[in-house]
């Protein structure tokens, strides 16, 4: 009898790969074996297909029947084939006909009563099926196709069991109402109005929101920079469904329960202790898992007390600063894993963070070899460097909702300035383009030349200067940066702040 074949799809933590499956029914003893690297999951498959089957009304195939998974040099984990082979084996035996069960993709487990169970990964499986086979059904259990209902370039189609997925198959039945996901993005309350007597400080976050830019915040401990970097996301604009499945992709491998749609900007805050592997994410058991890098992606990724990290774990940081992804190794080949975050990081002046005070007892060494535990390379990627000091006066920071939309004004018009170099925001402006089409007006030109022939400044930092005037410029509604807009830059670039305080 003919080869006959169905699809379904697997995810390794933070990427999904279609699986083609084949069922062969062959004369011989009744039995089924499963080929193409299956783990035990997948070869247990064989005993709850056989159940389904018999429990959804259809005869179990009388033969031998070999299942083909492919591409077979691949590992197969999970049970999330289940359904995908059910197909195939009805198809090769002709109880469906074999031509409209080799179209659609099919994701989930099957229970013993042939119920159609989830899966974890959904989103990343979906996104990959979109991605290889665009414009397929994807057949899954409701909860499953409530996840994906987002995904754009796939038809999902909800089953509850496999009689049903048949019937939906062969037409004689509608399928469900898709319910998708809830919007379950509240900002929380607590932005830069909980901030006291940080002005300042409070408008350099408005800036670092609306342009995208790595910050620094130093300072003595107490003074609140711990609560402007957790205030940040609430000025970020909602993310985008691509932007939210993106995220809900990366975090599938830690969260299986989700109950909707979460388009905040995710805030990472790792503690210091955080190992390389934990930072950049790794293999665990044959998954994937995202690092914090990763589940800050589209969001904010606070390292507070940064020196205190490890220095492999701060280095980790330079090459998805620099290319917006890390390089997680797997047994046999390197995966590209999205973490294009925005970074915040804070630090003491000193190890007993009151340098200066009356009670530092903190050598000179001590306190250099502090400093610089972040390297010169790692902080030249931060284009705001910002000394946050004591509070003065008692006026708190402007409610976050207004800020959020005077963010996303400039954003608005950063991202239409843009347009024609692929970029949205001005931090990931690259240096040359940044000259040649975006000087500032003629006065701040003349400032700028006269700062680098004083050899004040380097052209990489005059680049980062001019990044941050854009986006003053932009939150101001000028078109240009000028005088004034270049000068409040500089400002907040007050070059190594951490090391003097
Ligand atoms: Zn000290």
């Amino acid at each position: 009898m003919a080869v006959r074949v169905s699809y379904g799809a697997l995810s390794n933590g933070i990427s999904g790969q279609l699986v083609e499956v084949q069922a062969h029914l062959s004369n011989g003893l009744p039995g089924m074996t499963i080929v193409g690297l299956p783990d035990t999951a997948i070869s247990e498959s064989r005993d709850r297909v056989r159940s389904a089957i018999g429990n959804s009304g259809f005869n179990w195939p009388t033969g031998r029947i070999t299942v083909g998974l492919s591409p077979a040099f691949e590992h197969k984990r999970g049970s999330g084939l289940d359904l995908a082979i059910a197909v195939a084996v009805l198809a090769s035996a002709e109880s469906i006909p074999p031509s409209i069960a080799q179209g659609p993709v099919y994701l989930g487990e099957l229970g013993l009563d042939g119920s159609v169970r989830s899966v974890p990964g959904a989103v990343t499986t979906a996104l990959s099926v979109a991605r290889d086979k665009p414009g397929t059904k994807v057949f899954g259990c409701p909860e499953t196709i409530s996840q994906i209902a987002l995904v754009p370039g796939i038809k999902p189609i909800p089953v509850t069991n496999l009689a049903d997925a048949i019937r939906v198959l062969t037409g004689e039945s509608k399928p469900e109402r898709i319910q998708p996901l809830p919007d379950v993005s509240t900002y929380s309350a607590t932005g830069l109005e909980e901030v006291i007597g940080q002005r300042l400080a409070c408008r350099s976050m408005e800036v670092a929101a609306a342009g995208g830019h790595h910050i620094l915040l130093s300072g003595p401990p107490g003074v609140g920079k711990t609560m402007l970097a957790r205030g940040l996301p609430a000025l970020l604009p909602p993310l985008s469904d691509q932007q939210a499945l993106e995220v809900c992709a990366l975090r599938d491998a830690s969260v299986t329960t989700r109950t909707g749609i979460d388009r905040r900007p995710p805030f990472v805050s790792p503690h210091h202790s955080t190992t390389l592997v934990a930072m950049v994410g790794g293999s665990l058991g044959g998954m994937l898992r995202p690092g914090q890098v990763s589940l800050a992606h589209h969001g904010v990724l606070f390292l507070d007390e940064a020196p205190e990290f490890s220095r492999g774990a701060l280095e980790a940081l330079r090459q998805p600063l620099e290319s917006g992804s890390v390089h997680v190794a797997r047994a046999a080949f390197v995966e590209r894993v999205p973490a294009e975050f925005q970074l915040v990081i804070a630090a003491n002046p000193c190890p007993c963070g009151d340098s200066g005070g009356m009670s530092c007892q903190c050598s000179p060494n001590e306190i250099r070899r502090y400093q610089q535990r972040i390297s010169g390379p790692l902080l030249d990627r931060i284009d705001m460097h910002i000394r946050v000091g004591s509070p003065v006066g008692s006026t708190p920071g402007d409610r976050s909702e207004d800020v959020r939309n005077r963010v996303q004004q400039a954003r608005e018009r950063s991202a239409a300035r843009l347009a024609p170099i692929n970029s949205l925001l001005n931090s990931r402006v690259p240096g040359e383009q940044l000259r040649k089409r975006f000087p500032p007006d003629e006065s701040a030109v003349k400032i700028m030349e006269d700062w680098r022939h004083n050899n004040q400044l380097g052209l990489r930092a005059l680049d980062r200067i001019l990044r941050l005037a854009w986006t003053i410029s932009d939150l101001a509604g000028v078109d240009r940066p000028g005088e004034v807009e270049l000068i409040e830059a500089a400002a907040m670039r007050q070059d190594r702040a951490l090391v003097r305080s």
